[in-house]
């Protein structure tokens, strides 16, 4: 829906030299998240604020300022919301189940090729389907693990049996993985931020996790 509708002030286009650099700006933009008690609890992208704004699970607090950045649809224009509070309170233990996707997959293999043991960054990792796609093999967290190209190639479409690569590990679904903490910096952080963070921030400095795990389930 909003994908290729973003809109950046030509001005400010200009001085942030969107176009100049390879890694588009608006990528960075996050918003942060209260509970509903105002406690920070986890910065997340711009479009998953707007997901959740627009499924009326928070309530809009603040506003990047339309100058630097606003969102497009095909009907009208939004800013994008930089402050949310979640309308419903939200525990702990709910920040922490663990969402199935790449990265998380790699965190819980602690980065290490799961049939040759050695450790990647997650560039060089790929993931693998234990049992093949083509075998019927799903794509959850008992069926995929951490390969690096190398031995993901090696593999092909084979079990391991088959290929006689043993797996380092039996894949299991991970009930806790530690949240990826963002370190904060007051002076970098965006203006509407920072009366909400004021209780998080130690000498001008404090972290919060950044979202991989799913809010919105
Ligand atoms: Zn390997």
């Amino acid at each position: 829906m909003f994908h290729g509708g973003v809109v950046f002030n030509p001005n400010q286009r200009r001085s942030i030299g969107i176009g100049q650099t390879r890694h588009h700006p608006i990528r960075h933009i996050r918003a942060l998240v209260l509970n509903s008690s105002y406690q920070p609890v986890k910065l997340i992208s711009w479009q998953r604020a707007i997901l959740l704004w627009f499924q009326g699970k928070v309530e809009v607090l603040e506003y990047h300022p339309s100058d630097q950045v606003t969102v497009r649809s095909a009907r009208e224009e939004f800013q994008v919301p930089s402050v949310l509070r979640l309308k419903r309170f939200i525990n702990h233990r709910r920040f922490t189940r663990v969402k199935f996707c790449r990265e998380n997959v790699y965190r819980r293999d602690d980065y290490r090729c799961q049939y040759c043991g050695e450790e990647f960054n997650a560039k060089e990792l790929t993931l693998d389907h234990v049992v093949p796609a083509s075998k019927k093999g799903r794509k959850d967290w008992t069926n995929m693990v951490t390969a690096c190209r190398k031995c993901n190639h090696r593999k092909a479409n084979r079990t391991p049996l088959a290929a006689g690569m043993p797996l380092l590990s039996e894949p299991r679904v991970p009930n806790w993985l530690p949240p990826i903490q963002t370190s904060l910096k007051l002076e970098s952080l965006p203006e509407s931020w920072k009366v909400y963070l004021s209780g998080i921030m130690d000498e001008g400095f404090g972290t919060l996790p950044e979202d991989l795990e799913d809010l919105t389930g």
